[in-house]
């Protein structure tokens, strides 16, 4: 098992996720028995610092958002370990778990989807500190004010819906309820994707903003390289339930290894008009997880597969750009 080496060793990390796995069983036949599992996370293992943004990308289906739930517990995983301030919270039942709901939120894509359309911001602002017990309402009235705040809403705000505001809005009322209890750790799951580039920096900056207000971590998944660039220290590259690649950011854009990053490094547009593409397309879709393909699980859409490609796995080499590739491992 190999671990993404840490840029800052002698802190202690803030989370450690060991071994992860999260195999969804699949119900066949008439009697619906279980044959076989989505493999959606297949043996991740992580750390991120206080204070560390680590960008984990790849495409749809790859497991990067099964992973975030997996590490906020919103799934139990099958096994493996996510260790959370020395506590390992992979297998802790309700109550236990709550004081480490209060530490660990999500910031979901799609911000209608998340945000209860029935309730008023100011309900929906002041629902964790119902559901964690926390202050009066008075507390919690002056708490929603300052969240709007921080977040640029304007205090107003408090009695208009969902619905009447624009994306990018809703958007930073999810990361103002992310950050109601003061996490430490949050989990931000393709939280620009469905907003316009424009608008996409704007919250972006926000995001960097209140890391350096409030020393939070993040782990931020996306399945567009340009998008994490600007944000992360460290980079995953995650394929068909395991991580194939990793770094700091700089070597990953620079010296990208594995064929997979290198195809998306190759996707990100260059603003220069005279710059000719390079682009490496990715024919087919990433396999299913029900199925991967044998030995390299990447070996039926890589431009640079060899014969023993499709018998052997690679497995995560642990020098300070760890990759999984047989160009690399022979
Ligand atoms: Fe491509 Fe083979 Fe490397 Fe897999 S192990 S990425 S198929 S070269």
């Amino acid at each position: 098992m190999s671990v993404i080496p840490l840029t800052n060793s002698s802190v202690s990390p803030l989370l450690q996720v060991r071994d992860l796995k999260m195999h969804f069983p699949v119900k066949e036949g008439i009697f619906m028995r279980t044959g076989k599992y989505n493999k959606a996370v297949d043996g991740v293992s992580f750390d991120i610092m206080p204070g560390e943004t680590l960008g984990l990308v790849g495409e749809s289906g790859c497991g990067k958002s099964t992973l975030g739930r997996c590490i906020a517990r919103l799934y139990q995983p099958t096994s493996g370990a996510v260790v959370f301030n020395g506590t390992d919270i992979s297998r802790l039942g309700r109550k236990p778990l709550m004081p480490f709901r209060r530490d660990i939120q999500m910031i979901f894509q799609d911000p209608m989807e998340s945000l209860n359309s029935r309730h008023t911001v100011g309900e929906i602002l002041e629902e964790p500190f119902i559901v964690q017990n926390i202050g009066d309402k008075a507390f919690r009235r002056q708490r929603v004010k300052e969240l709007l705040e921080v977040v640029g809403l304007p205090a107003r705000s408090v009695t208009r819906y969902p619905f009447e505001f624009s994306g990018g809005q809703r958007q930073r009322i999810g990361i103002a309820r992310s950050i109601a209890l003061n996490p430490k750790l949050i989990i931000c799951d393709e939280p620009v994707s469905a907003l316009d580039v424009s608008i996409q920096s704007q919250i972006l900056n926000l995001l960097i903003d209140l890391q350096k207000e409030f020393n939070l971590s993040y782990l931020f998944i996306a399945h567009d390289l340009a998008v994490v660039k600007h944000i992360s220290d460290r980079i995953a590259i995650m394929y068909l339930g395991k991580i194939v690649e990793s770094g700091d950011g700089e070597s990953i854009y620079r010296t990208a290894r594995h064929p997979y990053t290198q195809s998306l490094i190759s996707a990100i547009p260059v603003p220069d008009p005279h710059h000719k593409s390079q682009r490496q397309v990715l024919v087919g879709d990433v396999p299913s997880p029900i199925n991967p393909p044998s030995g390299c699980a990447f070996h039926t859409r890589c431009p640079k597969v060899m014969a023993m490609c499709r018998s052997a796995a690679p497995v995560l080499s642990t020098d300070r750009q760890p990759v999984s590739c047989h160009l690399y491992n022979t």
